[in-house]
């Protein structure tokens, strides 16, 4: 016998689940029978593929046993089994690291959201809600000991040797007060009605049946021990369409991602004919936890044949759909398919195409017909969609009907379909402005001349826009033009403008030499309204915004310099461009002052103050 202290992390997780779960404490049996269905799953496709196992006798079934007088709740499974290495990592770790990380960075505040902790699988450790000492037996199949792993869920267990009749796992949980309920044919019987009518494996329960004498009614009753099969136990997403009520499709969502919440949407497509397949996708409300982290959990599982193959290949789908929950079964894969051979297999080339252009249409869908759920979807995946954009291209006319973007014309998101629908006549080009904030965006002074002349301007301020956007160049055969690259305005010139423009070659040159290689040009402009300046980046440039944040990373290309934008009209122009003695305070100040107004940070702040303060004297 040995006895180990949990890893810190199960001790944290044990301590979250028992105090924030404590109003769902009954999903503690859909976790254990969904492990049980995950576990038969494992021994099935090992007993079809598997040479060692051809002539394995596989009774695959879960049974579910209870006695009120025990207060004892057991589950029994005759999946692939655990031996001792097995219970140490699986019932001793976490072995999970987006939810270690996730345990690492919880503070106070967000201890209390069951919703957050409910998306990373709470799992086995649920049970400790409902039981105070739990006994988990098995015999990994192939395998000749058994042995037994118990814990009261407080910092230790202990595993030693056991003796078991049958390969499988068994877990006995002794119920304490909060678990006393689960000791009725009728509280488990409507639990796995509930939760886990869809598991594809028989759920039988064992109980006990009492028999009245119907002719004397004085005679003892007699008891009898029954065992009924409480699930229907077929795959869900095989069964026809129209037979699946709108709650099984949300029950199984929840044992499939563990998550609280109902999904935000779902999709069921069976496919026949030359390609025979099924999937079954779900897009959950929120966006799963670990979504920008590079080590994600993927939230499709593969079936071959209703055999199922994986959960963890992040191929099934394009990444920038990562937060879509699921399954795909195939008819025509082979079952020993592995992972090299699917990621060039032209069966899962075809299913996965065809999957993503469902998704798509699905969304699209959604966007036209129900602008409540929509705007939940856009709040939380507008930005894993951009990123389709530039790494899905066979998708993007479909990926840019779905993609939002602020905007100076209407509140809130806007397509750019809409934007199309409100161009101006004259107007030739769809507008947006890049950066990190918003805030600053709308006040740029850039906006100036567009608002002038009625257009709309996207305010891009999420931090892929600048990559994404430019990849996009033409929406419906309209160019898309960022305002803060040089060549946006030219349309927007009258031909007064572009005279003024040029009159004002002179002293524009002169600024251009006292500022030498800080710029990469210096340009007259007449649209920057009550501002002095402004800056832009070369055509073929990162912006300012994004050089900074280039630079930050490490990332070292050309050194992008900004175009300066000089509002020839306004006063400050019109006052010290004669002025000899102030002449380069004032192009110092002028560039200054436009780095500062895009929230960037400058090389030499108090020169930029002195210089001020000396004009203001
Ligand atoms: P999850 O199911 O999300 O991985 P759990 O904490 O529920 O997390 O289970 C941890 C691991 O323990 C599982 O991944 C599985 O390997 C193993 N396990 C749990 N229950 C069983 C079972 N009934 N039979 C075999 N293995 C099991």
């Amino acid at each position: 016998m040995s006895n180990h202290k949990f890893k810190t992390e199960v001790s944290q997780l044990l301590n979250l689940i028992i105090h924030s779960l404590y109003s769902h404490k009954e999903i503690f049996l859909r976790e254990l029978i969904s492990n049980s269905s995950d576990a038969l799953d494992k021994l099935k496709f090992l007993t079809l593929t598997d040479d060692n196992f051809k002539s394995y006798k596989f009774d695959p079934r879960i049974d579910i046993k209870f006695s009120e007088e025990n207060k004892t709740l057991e589950i029994i499974d005759t999946g692939i089994g655990m031996d001792e290495e097995d219970l140490n990592k699986n019932l001793g770790t976490i072995a999970n690291s987006g939810t270690k990380n996730f345990l690492k960075n919880l503070d106070e505040n967000n201890k209390k959201d069951s919703n957050l902790i409910g998306q990373f699988g709470v799992g086995f450790y649920s049970c400790f809600m409902v039981a105070d000492k739990v006994e988990v037996i098995s015999r990994k199949a192939g395998t000749e000991q058994a042995f037994k792993w118990t814990s009261d869920g407080k910092g230790e267990y202990k595993i030693e040797n056991a003796e078991t009749e049958k390969d499988g796992t068994r877990i006995i949980l002794h119920l304490n007060e909060n678990g006393s309920e689960y000791t009725s044919k009728w509280s488990i019987e409507s639990l796995i009605k509930k939760y886990s009518d869809h598991i594809a494996f028989p759920i039988f329960l064992e109980f006990e049946d009492t028999k009245y004498d119907d002719k004397d009614e004085d005679k003892e009753p007699t008891k009898e021990t029954k065992i009924e099969q409480v699930n229907s136990a077929a795959a869900l997403w095989k069964r026809a369409k129209t037979e699946i009520s709108d709650e099984e499709y949300k029950e199984f969502y929840k044992t499939i991602s563990h998550d609280f919440d109902e999904p935000l949407h779902y999709m069921h497509t069976k496919a026949e004919g030359s390609l025979e397949y099924s999937t079954l996708f779900f897009i959950p409300k929120k966006a799963p936890f670990d979504m920008y982290q590079a080590d994600y959990k993927p939230g499709v599982k593969l079936y071959v044949k209703r055999v199922f193959i994986t959960d963890d290949n992040k191929e099934l789908l394009p990444p920038y759909l990562r937060f879509v929950r699921g399954i795909i079964d195939s008819e025509d894969l082979p079952l020993n398919v592995s992972r090299e051979i699917l990621q060039q297999n032209r069966v899962m080339a075809s299913i996965k195409n065809k999957a993503v252009k469902k998704i798509l249409s699905e969304i699209k869908e959604l966007a036209d017909k129900d602008a409540e759920k929509f705007k939940e979807f856009v709040e939380n995946y507008n930005r894993p969609m951009k990123e389709g954009l530039y790494s899905d291209y066979s998708n993007k006319d479909a990926i840019l009907e779905i993609v939002r973007f602020k905007s100076t014309m209407v509140d809130g998101y806007t397509s750019l379909a809409e934007y199309k629908e409100r161009m101006l006549e004259d107007q030739k080009n769809i507008y947006y402005i890049t950066g990190s904030d918003e805030n600053l965006l709308r006040k740029s002074p850039l906006l100036k001349a567009y608002k002038e002349k009625g257009y709309e301007v996207l305010i891009a301020d999420d931090d892929i826009d600048e990559i994404i956007i430019p990849s996009i160049f033409n929406y419906k055969e309209i160019p898309l033009k960022a305002i803060n690259k040089s060549g946006a305005d030219d349309e927007l010139k009258s031909d007064d403008d572009k005279k003024a423009e040029k009159d004002a070659t002179p002293v524009i040159d002169k600024i251009k030499e006292v500022l030498g290689d800080k710029v990469k040009d210096v340009k007259a402009d007449t649209g920057l309204g009550d501002s002095p300046s402004a800056v832009i980046a070369d055509e073929n440039d990162p912006s300012a915004q994004m050089a900074h944040i280039l630079k930050a990373m490490g990332q070292s290309g050309p050194e992008a310099k900004p175009i300066l934008k000089v509002n020839i009209k306004h006063p400050l122009l019109e006052k010290y461009s004669t002025d000899s003695e102030n002449f380069e305070d004032l192009a110092n100040i002028l560039l200054d002052q436009a780095l500062m107004r895009e929230g960037l940070a400058l090389k030499d702040p108090a020169n930029f103050i002195d210089r001020i303060n000396k004009l203001i004297v």
